[in-house]
């Protein structure tokens, strides 16, 4: 038998997950020059790019322009990717171990994280996570609906998410119109009767998680007030001291663009994003659908490793509103048969090594990065040092991975096995189809794209390109 990582026998490495982090894991396999490898990639949904294409606003086109760089890297001839393939249930864990040296998990974090309180699942308490993957015609969330009827509508959290979902909920038709949001919500909000977005943070403006240009963009919304309570956007004492000893050029340009809002007099503009701070949501109420928010006043305190954390007092209110979008972050789920920790929400790592939790040691040619490895935070940029880590780990292990049957140790082995499973698993080149013609029906309404959103489309449209076929109209 000829070495692993030769190029008679190549390292066969399967990552499961087509979005940033798994794409930047192909690209440092593909880049290193010790080992001959083929990649396989696999993702249950038909379509790559995870949270790019599902979860990054429509209105940040240029930040989905990263596919491009995505793309390339596909067009190694090293490199397959195996569309609508879902792990754990078309080709189980240990089928996986039996075709490939190595495995990286590259799921992120797929549901969302709870508030815990009373109410949480009223009907019009909704996830973000499921607002954003709905307006970006997500497959699984392209059936829900969001009552838009509502005028004054809660987003819970101070992140990135929060931001991208008020933006979109103040933003114009003709602003949406030019984005690649899907037709039904682009639709829908249309419609859409909401007048008042209050985001809730639970600690102040000084301790905000999102970043400056989110926070500018609200301010260049063209039918919207940006209004921030000007007790709570203030900075207190504590804040002003934490930053006075490590100054967070981070905080200090948001305290900058916040004050600009604070400062301008509403213009009584269509809609209103009210900034608020320092307030917890203690229950949702409402008879049968949302129709209050009750918060609680926080104040901040300092926690034993310095850092500043809220304290709620015993001063209530109670917000008239008809929707709420919890955005308090995302949280991972377990693969089956891979071990998970489930307080994190993470597959347990060391610098990208799964970890087995009863011995403590490497699960021998298993690997994680993104969010299912550090959990869910960082912009797409983190992900590449974040793989590279992974990957620097899978290369030292390779010469001690364990040698696989030669005759599933290729790529026409797995082919045979996904034609027997999944005869209508989609290939990267399948995929560019779909994205053409995305574009292309797109371009009669006017639109970038006009995203597919469901799988049966998708699948049809495929199979009718392979046979040759017209291809029915999109409804
Ligand atoms: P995030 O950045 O972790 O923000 C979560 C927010 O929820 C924080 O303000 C947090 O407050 C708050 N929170 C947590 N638990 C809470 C509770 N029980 N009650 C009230 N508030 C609570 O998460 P995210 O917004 O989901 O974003 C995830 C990652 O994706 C981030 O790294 C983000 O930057 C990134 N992202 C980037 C972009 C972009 O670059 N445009 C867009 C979307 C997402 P505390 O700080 O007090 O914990």
């Amino acid at each position: 038998m000829t070495e692993l990582g030769s190029e008679g026998t190549p390292l066969r490495v399967a990552i499961i997950g087509s979005g940033p982090s798994g794409f930047y894991a192909a690209d440092a396999l593909l880049r290193q020059t010790t080992y001959a490898v083929e990649i396989d990639m696999f993702d249950r949904l038909p379509t790559p790019y995870g949270l790019v294409r599902g979860g990054v606003a429509p209105d940040h086109q240029k930040i989905k322009s990263v596919t491009k760089v995505y793309d390339k890297i596909a067009s190694n001839s090293n490199f397959q990717l195996y569309g609508y393939v879902e792990f754990g249930k078309d080709i189980s864990h240990d089928e996986f171990k039996s075709y490939y040296h190595a495995i990286i998990y590259a799921v992120g974090a797929q549901t969302d994280r709870r508030l815990g309180i009373p109410g949480e699942d009223l009907p019009g308490s909704h996830a973000a996570t499921e607002f954003v993957a709905w307006y970006n015609a997500h497959p699984d969330y392209a059936h829900l609906q969001f009552d838009l009827s509502q005028d004054a509508v809660a987003v819970i959290g101070n992140g990135n998410v929060a931001m991208d979902v008020a933006r979109i909920l103040a933003s114009n038709y003709e602003d949406l119109h030019k984005t690649d949001i899907a037709q039904y919500a682009l639709e829908a909000l249309k419609e859409s009767k909401v007048r008042d977005i209050y985001l809730l943070g639970r600690r102040g403006p000084a301790q905000a998680a999102y970043t400056n240009p989110e926070l500018k963009e609200l301010g260049e919304l063209g039918d919207v007030d940006v209004i921030v309570d000007p007790v709570e956007g203030t900075l207190d004492p504590l804040s002003k001291a934490a930053l006075e000893a490590t100054p967070d050029p981070l905080a200090e340009k948001n305290l900058k663009v916040l004050n600009g809002y604070l400062q301008k007099p509403p213009e009584g503009k269509l809609r209103r994003i009210h900034m608020r701070f320092l307030v917890s949501p203690v229950e949702i109420t409402g008879d049968g659908h949302v129709q209050a928010i009750k918060l609680v006043k926080n104040e901040l305190q300092q926690a034993s490793d310095g850092t500043l954390r809220p304290r709620a007092t015993n001063v209530y209110e109670t917000l008239p509103i008809g929707l709420v979008f919890r955005s308090i972050g995302y949280i991972g789920v377990a693969l089956p048969g891979v071990p998970f920790d489930e307080k994190a929400g993470v597959i347990p790592n060391d610098m990208g090594r799964v970890i087995d939790p009863a011995t403590k040691t490497p699960v021998v040619g298993e690997y994680a990065v993104g969010w299912i490895k550090r959990g869910a935070n960082g912009v797409i940029g983190t992900n590449k040092p974040d793989s590279q880590e992974t990957v620097n780990m899978l290369i030292q292990d390779a010469p001690n991975l364990p040698q696989i049957d030669p005759s599933k140790a290729t790529r026409a082995a797995v082919e045979a096995l996904l034609n027997e499973r999944k005869p209508n698993h989609i290939t990267y080149t399948d995929w560019q189809l779909l994205d053409m013609l995305e574009m292309q029906n797109g371009q009669s309404l006017d639109r970038p794209r006009l995203k597919y959103s469901r799988i049966d489309e998708m699948i049809d449209a495929v199979e009718r390109s392979r046979r040759a076929q017209p291809l029915a109209p999109l409804p």
